[in-house]
């Protein structure tokens, strides 16, 4: 079995400047060399050496979506059909780029992003499989708000639970599991789920980046030999994390601030989860002290692969978030 070090990879990606950081004049801070996967981070106005950080790969503001999902998703998704779990984050400041890199722009063959990129190779794959080779998929959408977790295939607002079950692992009690057959049944509860996100932002005045949103697809895969029945089950999940800016800054008082502290828990969390991981020596993995790390309990580390996207801007305005992504990011290296 791999080192857990080999299962997680890191990649950084920088998005291009955007329009507003154009028109105040921002100057680059980042510099990403990818012969040597590493990113150099300048403090602005000032003379400091830069800071300079190395990954396992790194991405600039004209990478393609087809380049991160061919050299960091592919071989996830193919070990996932092949019965393993597999979980691809995307970190970041909000606006730096998570969402598209996980859902990109539906429709556009050139800007899908992950997410729909998975359901072609998982679908191209079970076409091509081979005679006496069955396989079930389904998926499920939830986000965690709060430390809550909500189904975002049904119109049920309760809050859900985390559970453990000898035979099915972890799971989510009560959670939809959708039946689909193709990459347009498929890409439809996705939908579905976002429609949910977006009416959850109204009614409850806040917007999707301050939750996680974690679209699971399940594979189990069944061979009849010789009269025997062997059966595969692997997952993988899909998470647009929340923002990761730090919450100070807003000002936050009452339900924002409460809001702010459990972002910043299930996100501290998880970097302490994966350090450990990386680590390899820890004895106690703290996978207890978030929903989302409870619930990704059995698709990190162990048997599992892992991915973690780092999104950052590129401008100097952004300097001290750009730092602490590009360090939480290596400390899952
Ligand atoms: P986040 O989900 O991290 O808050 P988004 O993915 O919504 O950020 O990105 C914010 C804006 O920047 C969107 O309009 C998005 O289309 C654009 N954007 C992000 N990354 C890229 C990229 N790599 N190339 C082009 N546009 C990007
Ligand atoms: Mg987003």
């Amino acid at each position: 079995m791999p080192k857990n070090a080999e299962c997680v990879k890191v990649m950084v990606r920088c998005r291009p400047f955007n329009g507003r950081e154009t028109s105040l004049g921002c100057k680059s801070s980042v510099e990403i060399d990818s012969n040597t996967n590493s990113v150099q981070l300048y403090k602005p106005n000032s003379k400091e050496v830069p800071k300079r950080f190395t990954y396992d790969s790194v991405y600039d503001g004209d990478s393609k979506q087809s380049d991160i999902y061919n050299e960091t998703a592919f071989p996830l998704v193919e070990s996932v059909l092949e019965g393993y779990n597999g979980t691809i984050f995307a970190y970041g400041q909000t606006g730096c780029g998570k969402t598209h890199t996980m859902l990109g722009v539906q429709d556009d063959e050139e800007l899908k992003g992950i997410i729909p990129r998975a359901y072609v190779q998982i679908f191209g794959c079970i076409d091509e499989a081979k005679e006496g080779v069955k396989y079930l998929v389904r998926c499920s959408y939830l986000e965690i708000y709060n430390e809550s977790i909500l189904d975002l295939l049904s119109d049920k607002k309760s809050k859900l639970d985390v559970k453990e079950d000898p035979d099915k692992g972890i799971f989510v009690q009560g959670l939809t599991g959708v039946i689909v057959k193709s990459t347009s049944e498929v890409n439809a509860c996705m939908l579905r789920g976002n429609g949910r996100r977006k009416t959850g932002e109204t009614a409850m005045n806040k917007d999707s980046s301050r939750s996680h949103s974690i679209f699971t697809i399940y594979i189990e895969q069944m061979e009849e030999a010789d009269g025997d029945q062997k059966i595969k089950a692997g997952k993988l999940h899909l998470v647009d994390l929340a923002g990761s800016e730090r919450q100070s800054k807003t000002h936050a008082t009452g339900d924002r601030l409460k809001e702010a502290q459990k972002i910043n828990l299930s996100l501290s969390a998880l970097g302490n989860v994966i350090s450990a991981l990386v680590d390899g020596k820890a004895k106690h993995i703290p996978y207890r002290d978030s929903k989302l790390t409870r619930l990704l309990q059995d698709s990190l580390g162990g048997n599992t692969k892992t991915v973690m996207i780092a999104a950052l801007s590129p401008a100097d305005d952004n300097y001290d978030e750009t730092l602490s992504t590009l360090r939480y990011a290596s400390r899952a290296k």
